[in-house]
């Protein structure tokens, strides 16, 4: 008899709803957390946040990414999201005083949305769509080898700074053996062998929504410190998704030429076609506001990459 494979455990963070619930409504009782939301996505000048630890704060790496980056670090792009490297070696060898400072897998990368958007326990029934966008993006990239030749090129050049930063030849020496492995290996990486995963507030190190994308076989040599905090982020869209509709505002009053019921009817039954044709990816406007994934205006921020002490 033929010996079944077992089945590679694919979303390894899952099975976590109650803990995201209550991370998500710890978030949403804090006093001020929906104004300190709204601001940080418009970017609001002025807005004064309070100055309390994981608090939602301005600016951090990852605003306005696509305003202070070249092509050189941005991997892929959709239309609201970004693909980025990882600030890590994969390999724990090199950071003998911190291990948990090291990258989850030898290929660990993050999408970022290009909007101004917190942390997943601020997303809304109206951003989730976010997260399909996110996971589309990485999936379509991977598929270039082009991509998975700057994600070599980029772990490499982790494995280099984390050498400069902390000097431990012997781990370098791991490290780069180890590089050598991926190198044979990383294009026989299929998207499936790919998993997603947030880190809530607050466990989370940046204030700008990162989904962490984390090659599942080849983390024999990276931390497995985050894996308790990290949470699957198809539990995590599913969760948004599955809270209550937001009370419905009060309607507009109508255009007396409209008050014929004829006419009426017309017009639902045009905007209905018109929200069936919309696309399976990507962000749905709120009618008679601004698109949601607008970018702010631009943000300095030149020497706070370059400085960040701890890993992402
Ligand atoms: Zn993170």
């Amino acid at each position: 008899m033929a010996r079944q494979k077992a089945p590679i455990n694919k979303r390894p963070f899952a099975g976590k709803t109650p803990a995201i619930r209550e991370q998500y409504e710890r978030f949403q009782s804090q006093t001020s957390a929906r104004a300190d939301v709204e601001a940080y996505r418009l970017q609001t000048p002025g807005h004064e946040y309070p100055n309390l630890p994981k608090w939602v704060q301005a600016q951090t790496p990852f605003t306005s990414f696509q305003d202070r980056h070249g092509p050189e670090d941005i991997l892929g792009e959709s239309a609201h999201a970004l693909l980025i490297g990882n600030h890590a070696s994969f390999d724990v060898a090199q950071y003998k005083r911190a291990p948990e400072r090291a990258g989850m897998s030898m290929v660990h990368v993050l999408a970022i949305p290009k909007a101004s958007l917190f942390n997943a326990v601020s997303l809304t029934r109206d951003t989730v769509s976010i997260i399909d966008e996110m996971i589309a993006l990485f999936r379509r990239a991977w598929a270039d080898r082009g991509v998975r030749d700057k994600v070599l090129a980029h772990q490499l050049g982790q494995i280099k700074a984390q050498h400069a930063a902390e000097a431990n030849p012997n781990g370098y020496g791991v490290a780069l053996k180890h590089y050598r492995e991926l190198e044979r290996t990383i294009h026989g990486l299929g998207v499936d062998d790919f998993t997603f995963g947030f880190h809530l507030w607050p466990d989370h190190s940046v204030g700008h929504l990162h989904m962490h994308v984390v090659a599942t076989p080849c983390r024999k040599y990276s931390t497995d410190a985050h894996d308790a905090k990290t949470k699957d982020a198809l539990e995590v869209r599913d969760f948004i998704l599955s809270l209550p509709e937001p009370e419905a505002k009060p309607e507009a009053k109508r255009d007396p030429e409209l008050e014929n019921i004829a006419s009426v009817l017309e017009a639902e039954l045009l905007l209905e076609a018109e929200s069936g044709s919309e696309p399976e990816i990507g962000i749905k406007p709120e009618s008679g506001t601004e698109p949601h994934f607008e970018p702010g205006p631009k943000f300095e921020l030149e020497h706070e990459l370059e400085n960040r002490p701890e890993s992402r």
